[in-house]
């Protein structure tokens, strides 16, 4: 039986939310291009998109904008989120940014050439359209586990140490201008990396001499999962474990809209001096002054807050238990999906529940629409349409090797009987699975394209 943990906190402020008809989202999701990005928020009744930037923040977070410093340079806010930057991440330098991409942007302008590769377990979406936007390879270097679905292995975004060492032998260490790896990983079913693994990561990445810099978007989800799942970390605070993580890496970029639960932030972190006074100037060439970097005084200290609220052990067992009941119900009316629950999402294997649908026909975009237009709920598809591409050298589509579609779950923001309306949405869903039929791109840019692609149902 799936278990729902009471939430830690009560609920002082609501924001409506209403229920469409069928005929009304048909017409809207005609109107986007069969694209659910192209949906207003008031045609959503239950808003999965995405994680990020969506969390609801706590009454000591509002507190603290009001306090927020508006000074250009020096400002009290930038004073109080070094504070907690030091604390938790203890890296030298760090420059906030507008979000987690502006960031990889900065660091991919400032390490990156041409033709050069970055390791990593998976690259998120935007890190990926970063690093080709500037001529490089991103490549994926995950354990097998991670694309086995029914696979329960603890900590399915580790990466292969085997495939890294062979990969780094192959193209060369002066290929690779810096190694990565994304905790949770987002990409791969938002699945944790172990402490174990990330020692023997830092330990080839500095075998080799490339700077190693974690994508640090669930850094919170990602040392809880370690404290219960690891062995000799049950007794270790979710702080001392993000800061043994870090301590680990030459630096961190963040998008802070996810664990630091703010509506908008992110920052680099680093402690190359030579490399931060190059991520200064592009800093302030494209965000802005160094102690604001592209937001308020005020988004400052929410962050400052968050980073701690994102930490919080009560509060993390309630997040991931319930992604973790999204996921135990919709096991029960039949749903296939990525086990075992990541932190942030759950993950359904579309290609699975869909097999008359091709992957050239993205099954993940049919199930999405379709969740749509049953029950006004907006997730993301995660498979083809996301991440196929175009193979540099021929030209070929490369297909990823899951059609997914997450359902993210943004942070203290749904009660259980959003979760359960959405697990009854699924098993109507379920009971005419059939019925349903893929999708033909009419539409679609080269880097990103599902955020603004347009489909055509067959
Ligand atoms: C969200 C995310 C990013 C990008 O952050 P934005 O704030 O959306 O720009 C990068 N990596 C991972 C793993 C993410 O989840």
């Amino acid at each position: 039986m799936a278990n729902y943990p009471p939430e830690p906190f009560r609920i002082k402020m609501v924001e409506p939310i209403k229920m469409t008809g069928p005929e009304e989202r048909r017409a809207a999701l005609k109107r986007a291009g069969y694209n659910v990005f192209g949906l207003l928020a008031e045609e959503i009744f239950i808003d999965l998109l995405t994680d990020s930037g969506t969390g609801a923040m706590s009454q000591h977070q509002w507190a603290a904008i009001m306090e927020g410093d508006e000074s250009y340079a020096g400002a009290r806010s930038y004073l109080r989120l070094t504070e907690a930057m030091q604390d938790i991440f203890g890296f030298r330098f760090f420059v906030p940014t507008h979000q987690g991409r502006a960031a990889e942007n900065i660091l991919c302008a400032v390490l990156l050439k041409d033709g050069q590769y970055i390791p990593s377990n998976m690259h998120f979406d935007t890190t990926e359209g970063n690093i080709r936007a500037r001529g490089g390879r991103p490549t994926n270097l995950v354990i097998d586990e991670a694309f086995d679905p029914n696979s329960h292995h603890p900590f399915k975004g580790n990466m292969d140490l085997d495939k890294l060492r062979t990969f780094i032998e192959d193209v060369g260490v002066e290929q690779i201008p810096f190694g990565m790896i994304t905790i949770t990983n987002n990409a791969g079913g938002g699945q944790p990396v172990s402490m174990e693994n990330l020692r023997a990561v830092a330990a080839i990445y500095k075998e080799y001499g490339i700077p190693f810099f974690i994508d640090a978007c669930r850094y919170a989800e990602n040392a809880y999962f370690i404290k219960l799942r690891e062995p000799g970390y049950e007794n270790i605070s979710t702080l001392e474990i993000a800061r043994e993580t870090f301590a680990l890496a030459d630096g961190a970029t963040m998008s802070a809209k996810k664990d630091a639960i703010v509506n908008i932030g992110g920052f680099l972190t680093l402690n190359d001096e030579v490399v931060f006074q190059q991520v200064r100037n592009e800093l302030i060439l494209r965000e802005g002054f160094p102690t604001y970097g592209g937001l308020a005084g005020r988004d400052l200290d929410a962050m400052a807050v968050g980073l701690y609220e994102g930490l919080d052990e009560d509060y993390l067992a309630y997040r991931l238990g319930q992604t973790a009941y999204l996921g135990e119900k919709l096991l029960e009316v039949g749903v296939p999906i990525v086990e075992p629950p990541g932190g942030h999402a759950i993950y359904i294997d579309a290609g699975r529940l869909l097999p008359h649908i091709p992957q050239t026909e993205y099954p993940g975009q049919a199930l999405a629409a379709e969740m749509y237009l049953e029950g006004g709920i907006r997730g993301v598809e995660m498979g083809s349409v996301a991440f196929g591409y175009p193979d540099p050298d021929t030209g070929e589509m490369i297909h990823p090797k899951m059609e997914l579609v997450r359902l993210a779950i943004p942070r203290r923001v749904y009660t259980q009987a959003h979760i359960d309306y959405i697990a009854k949405t699924l098993a109507n869903i379920v009971a005419r699975k059939e019925s349903l039929r893929g999708y033909r791109i009419t539409y679609a840019p080269e880097l990103l394209r599902h955020f603004t692609a347009h489909f055509e149902p067959l």
